[in-house]
């Protein structure tokens, strides 16, 4: 049904958005904005940065005169200017990635006219893919209409495409070499539904974007002839299934040089956040006991109810130890209970959470012990399993400071705020350790019926595609600029040494 009022006049057909004529406060509270998560998915040297520790070494002198260079970025966060700083130290001569920033121009403006008119062009097809995945809703692991579509989509833009990849029944890889040689981008498509309220995380619009960026890279390689190979995964199950874990334990992600991909939240218009997501582990307990009648003979029982409250408030306590930044949430079982007999079974599901690997696995041991001295002190038996741990997205502050530049510059898409990451949810788009994210917003709306509305919007394709244009020019440039790449390179290794992961 067409809206009775609507004041965007153009929401109609070819494409019927199911738009309700929401008051204009209401459209701006629900349209989703794209988050953005770029992973970068290759190991580097560390040459050109100077490491954060120097930076308050630098003397008052030298941080005025390096201000200079940084002053001319719309967006100063303290990870822009670190890079140039860095850069300034080490290299006498700007190179010419330097040359290009310095200049306030954004990287090759043709190769942009390419992208944009690409997405253009096939923003009818990409928003007849969205709206299609939207209303054929599909959860972890069954996303098989969508693997279907999509494949058959780009098999039929020349993509070179492999169906049910690595043994996932839903995943699928669709790639395009142009030239000899050149790097790898990575591109993700999630898929997913959430049970019940449809696609309330909005994947729809990310696997639309995933297609995007390959589309409009493939144009821009062929035009411009640069060497490259784009690799887009079509990846299952974010919505708690781990299926990127699974992808990067099969090796899916292993010649990439860099991976993109954008994900939608809710929040302010023209804005797109840059934090990043924590680290998690699920873990669970059952606690096996003895029945016995909870009047006549109590003192024959083990009782696995009593371990699970004496674990709960056990954690409970635990709470107050840990830092702001830590989260542990959990919810309790049972089958068979009756208030008249003694429970001889009990489950506990846990999830630990923190800003890094490293943390969020000391925090589940305490947790786990926890856990242990409830079976102890109550004599029942806890078995402990650990399911998927999730890894936490770091930015890569290269490809960000890039993005935000782009997104500021030429759409007026503010991007700079959230880089050091609030406290949020957790994702499976990682990789064992080099990541970064902008991932989405806290109580952003997501996963509520409302946002699964917004997600089909037109507003929301409109913004789809702007990102989507933004990001194949980063992803573009990757392939394109060796001293970026290196730059990116650095980054990566420079993060992993900040959240102490050494073994690179
Ligand atoms: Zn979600
Ligand atoms: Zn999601």
């Amino acid at each position: 049904m067409p809206p009775k009022s609507c004041d965007i006049p153009d929401l109609r057909p070819p494409y019927d958005y199911g738009h309700k004529a929401p008051a204009r406060r209401r459209r701006r509270e629900m349209t989703p904005n794209l988050g953005l998560m770029i992973n970068n998915l290759h190991s580097a040297k560390m040459e050109n940065i100077l490491p954060d520790k120097m930076y308050p070494q630098l003397s008052k002198a030298f941080i005025s005169r390096v201000s200079y260079y940084t002053k001319y970025l719309a967006r100063n966060t303290y990870a822009q200017q670190h890079v140039h700083v860095g850069y300034k130290t080490i290299h006498d001569e700007p190179g010419p990635t330097q040359q290009t920033r310095m200049s306030n121009d954004i990287f090759r403006p043709e190769v942009l006219k390419t992208i944009e008119e690409e997405i253009d062009k096939y923003s009818k097809d990409l928003t007849d893919l969205s709206l299609k995945i939207h209303d054929h809703p599909e959860i972890k692991y069954e996303e098989r209409y969508a693997h279907d579509l999509l494949t058959a989509y780009m098999e039929s833009q020349g993509f070179e495409v492999t169906r049910h990849y690595l043994d996932l029944e839903t995943a699928w890889k669709a790639t395009f070499t142009h030239g000899n040689g050149g790097r790898v981008l990575g591109v993700n498509s999630e898929m997913d539904a959430l049970p019940g309220i449809g696609h309330a995380c909005g994947h729809n619009l990310i696997a639309t974007v995933g297609v995007g960026i390959s589309l409009a890279v493939r144009a821009a390689l062929i035009k411009h002839n640069v060497s490259g190979k784009i690799c887009l995964l079509g990846t299952p199950a974010e919505e708690g299934g781990g299926g990127k874990v699974i992808l990067i334990e099969r090796g899916g992600y292993k010649n990439m040089d860099v991976c993109l991909m954008a994900h939608p939240a809710a929040g302010n218009p023209r804005t797109a956040k840059l934090g990043s997501s924590q680290a998690s582990q699920e873990l669970s307990v059952e606690y096996q006991g003895h029945p016995a009648h909870a009047s006549a003979a109590p003192w024959e029982g083990q009782n696995a109810l009593d371990a699970a409250f004496i674990a709960y408030g056990s954690i409970s306590a635990l709470r107050q130890q840990v830092k702001p930044t830590h989260r542990i949430h959990g919810i309790v079982e049972g089958r068979d209970w009756a208030a008249n007999v003694i429970p001889d079974y009990a489950k506990m599901t846990w999830v630990t959470r923190a800003p890094t690997a490293k943390e969020t696995e000391a925090l589940t041991k305490r947790v786990v012990k926890c856990l242990e001295a409830a079976a102890l002190a109550t004599e029942t038996k806890a078995t402990i399993k650990h399911s998927i741990f999730y890894y936490n997205l770091t930015q890569n502050t290269v490809l960000v400071r890039e993005f935000t530049d782009v997104a500021a510059k030429r759409y007026g898409i503010d991007a700079s705020s959230g880089i050091e990451g609030a406290i949020g949810a957790s994702t499976d788009f990682l990789s064992p350790r080099y990541i970064l994210i902008i991932p989405t917003q806290p109580n952003g709306g997501n996963h509520t019926a409302r946002f699964t509305e917004s997600a089909r919007t037109k507003e929301a394709h409109d913004i789809t595609f702007t990102i989507t244009k933004i990001l194949a020019l980063v992803g573009f440039r990757v392939l394109d600029d060796e001293l970026f790449f290196k730059e990116v390179h650095a980054s990566f290794k420079q993060t992993m040494k900040i959240t102490g992961d050494t073994s690179l």
